[in-house]
C-alpha cells in the first residue's frame, strides 16, 4: 500500500457515517482519485473543518491498489477557498469548474489541467463581484476547451470565413460553432455584440460581462457537448446577471 503526498483539491465531499468524509479530489500527480477521510467529522480530528469543497492541500494517502477508494491520513492546507462560498456567481462558476473535472477529466494525471483549475478558483476568489461573471464564463470556457471540447468561434463552420463584426451570426449548437449570415440555417440568433462577446469569452477576456444570452451559450455548450451523459448540476447554478 504506497504512502503518496500530492497536492490536491476538494472536489466534492459527502459524508459517510458519523465521522468520516469521502471525497473527492484532483490530485497534481495521481489525477482524480475517491478518498475516505476516517474520522474527520470528530470535532477534535486535525482535518476537521479543512476537507470542505475547493479547498487544496498537501494530501497524503494510502493508495490501495485496484480499488477506487484510497484512504487519506493528512491533509495539509495550501488555500481554503471558503470564501467562493459566500457569493453565488463565484460559488456557480467555481462549481461548475470542479464539477466539470469531476465528471469528464481523464482518470490519467495531468499537471496542466490541475494548474488550470487551480487557476480558474484564484481567479474567481481574487476578482471583483463586478467581473465574478466574466471569470466564470471564460474560465469554464477555457477548461472545457482544455478537455478538448473547444467551440468553433474564429470561423463559420461552413464556409470557413471569419465573422464579420457588422453582421449578425448563429451558433450551431450540434456542429459546436458559428455560422456566418450566408450560411446561417437553424441555431441561436447572435446579434454582433453577442458574437464579439463569445469571441471574447472563450479567447479568455475576463473583462466582458455576460449576457443572459452569453450564459445560455455556455450551458447548453456544456449540456449538449461536454457532460458526456451526466446532468452537471452546478450549472443550475450559474445566475443570470443582472442587466
Ligand atoms: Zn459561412
Amino acid at each position: 500500500m504506497p504512502i503518496v503526498t500530492t497536492q490536491s483539491v476538494v472536489l466534492q465531499v459527502h459524508r459517510y457515517s458519523d465521522t468520516s468524509k469521502i471525497l473527492r479530489l484532483l490530485t497534481r500527480t495521481h489525477g482524480p482519485l475517491s478518498v475516505i477521510a476516517r474520522g474527520a467529522l470528530r470535532p477534535k480530528s486535525r482535518l476537521s473543518g479543512l476537507l470542505e469543497p475547493f479547498a487544496e492541500g498537501n494530501a497524503t494517502l494510502y493508495l490501495k491498489r485496484n480499488r477506487d477508494l484510497h484512504a487519506l491520513s493528512d491533509f495539509e492546507l495550501i488555500r481554503e477557498r471558503q470564501a467562493l462560498g459566500l457569493d453565488l456567481v463565484r460559488f456557480g462558476g467555481a462549481s461548475v469548474l470542479c464539477e466539470l473535472v469531476l465528471r469528464i477529466a481523464p482518470r490519467e494525471p495531468d499537471e496542466l489541467l490541475y494548474d488550470t483549475l487551480v487557476s480558474g478558483l484564484d481567479h474567481l476568489l481574487q476578482t471583483s463581484a463586478e467581473q465574478a461573471a466574466g471569470v466564470s464564463a471564460a474560465r469554464i470556457w477555457q477548461l472545457v476547451s482544455f478537455l478538448g471540447f473547444a467551440p468553433s468561434v474564429d470561423g463559420c463552420i461552413e464556409c470557413g470565413r471569419a465573422p464579420d463584426p457588422d453582421q449578425p451570426a448563429r451558433f450551431d449548437l450540434e456542429a459546436g460553432g458559428l455560422r456566418c449570415a450566408r450560411c446561417a440555417a437553424g441555431g441561436r440568433a447572435l446579434s454582433p455584440g453577442d458574437v464579439a462577446d463569445l469571441r471574447a469569452l472563450v479567447g479568455g477576456d475576463t473583462t466582458v460581462r455576460p449576457t443572459a444570452t452569453q450564459l445560455a451559450l455556455l450551458t447548453d455548450f456544456i449540456r449538449y457537448h461536454a457532460s458526456e451523459g451526466y446532468h452537471i448540476r452546478s450549472l443550475d447554478f450559474l445566475p443570470t446577471p443582472a442587466r
